[in-house]
């Protein structure tokens, strides 16, 4: 079985007022993350690496942000769906590797309910979802608290 890599990477700005929901878990925090969807930056990166592996270009081409179907949509319903269409392909996801980067408030907590609730939504044993976190160290718009930004890379492979 071939396999192939894809990278993914977003960021949104926290504004106040909003949910933060990281991975589908919504996380207690003084802000959210503002977007046209749930801005949940993690499951965009993810989304953007499976995309970016199975050579199917990227989340704005599937989900126009333009588009009034996708106001406040729940990012892992976005998530399921190029899941699907993978499936569809005969594509199959090998694991999935993310880091979150954002000052506050810690992930750790969190960490188990977010790897369980993406690996579901992929169909893949927790083992094969990996989520980190990490801080901008007080530098950049991360650091400053302006934003969090997330990465992922994701590994695919043909059936068959
Ligand atoms: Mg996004």
């Amino acid at each position: 079985m071939s396999s192939r890599a894809g990278i993914g990477w977003d960021s949104h700005r926290f504004e106040e007022g909003r949910r933060l929901v990281l991975g589908g878990i919504e996380i207690p925090s003084e802000r959210g993350l503002a977007g046209h969807s749930d801005a949940d930056v993690l499951t965009h990166a993810v989304i953007d690496a499976l995309l970016g592996a199975a050579g199917l270009g990227d989340i704005g081409q599937h989900f126009p942000d333009t588009d009034p179907r996708y106001k406040d949509a729940d990012s892992m319903q976005l998530l399921r769906s190029v899941v699907a269409q993978l499936g569809e392909r005969g594509i199959a996801i090998v694991n999935v590797d993310a880091t979150v980067v954002l000052e506050r408030p810690k992930l750790a907590p969190h960490r188990d309910a977010i790897r369980a609730a993406l690996a579901g939504a992929m169909g893949l044993p927790d083992d094969a979802v990996n989520v980190k976190a990490t801080t901008g160290e007080g530098m950049g718009f991360v650091g400053r608290g302006e934003g969090a930004a997330a990465m992922a890379v994701a590994t695919v492979g043909r059936r068959g």
